[in-house]
Formats: structure tokens, sequence, C-alpha cells
């Protein structure tokens, strides 16, 4: 079964804001973060809630990062081995 590097501290994920290059923190997945009262609230992600379909064909983790500089989320696929 694959597992996700990231997960399971294989390694860590280093990752730059696509807006200010700044280093992104590893929130961890996406879906400890999606909860069913909205409490979580970037648009873009309660979008895709948990309709990652693709993530299990594709043996993807998806995981949260997060940029204190622009105080924004974004989503990451790793990828599992
Ligand atoms: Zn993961
Ligand atoms: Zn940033």
């Amino acid at each position: 079964m694959a597992m996700c590097p990231i997960c399971n501290a294989f390694r860590e994920l280093e990752m730059n804001c696509s807006t200010c290059n700044a280093q992104l923190e590893d929130m961890g997945k996406v879906s400890d973060y999606l909860d069913p009262y909205g409490h979580y609230n970037d648009v873009d992600t309660v979008k895709m809630g948990d309709g990652y379909m693709h993530t299990i064909e594709e043996q993807t983790c998806p995981h949260l990062m997060y940029c204190k500089n622009c105080d924004r989320n974004e989503v990451t696929f790793i990828q599992e081995v």
C-alpha cells in the first residue's frame, strides 16, 4: 500500500509560497482540517471538500501548507510511495 512520505515522517515537506516565496509550514493532511461545521472557511479548500477522488487513483496525499507572511493556505498533493 502506498504511503505518504510526509505523513509518515520519511521526509520533510519544503515548499515556498507562490506569492511571497517564504517557506510554508506543513499543517498536515487536508482531511484533518475539513469539518462539517465549516469552521474552516478557505473557499477554495471547502469547495474541494472531501472530493479528492483523484487522490485515491493517483495515490496522492493532499497537504495543507500555510504561509505566515500572507496568512493564506495552499494545498499541495504529495505523491505517495
Ligand atoms: Zn500526507
Ligand atoms: Zn506568502
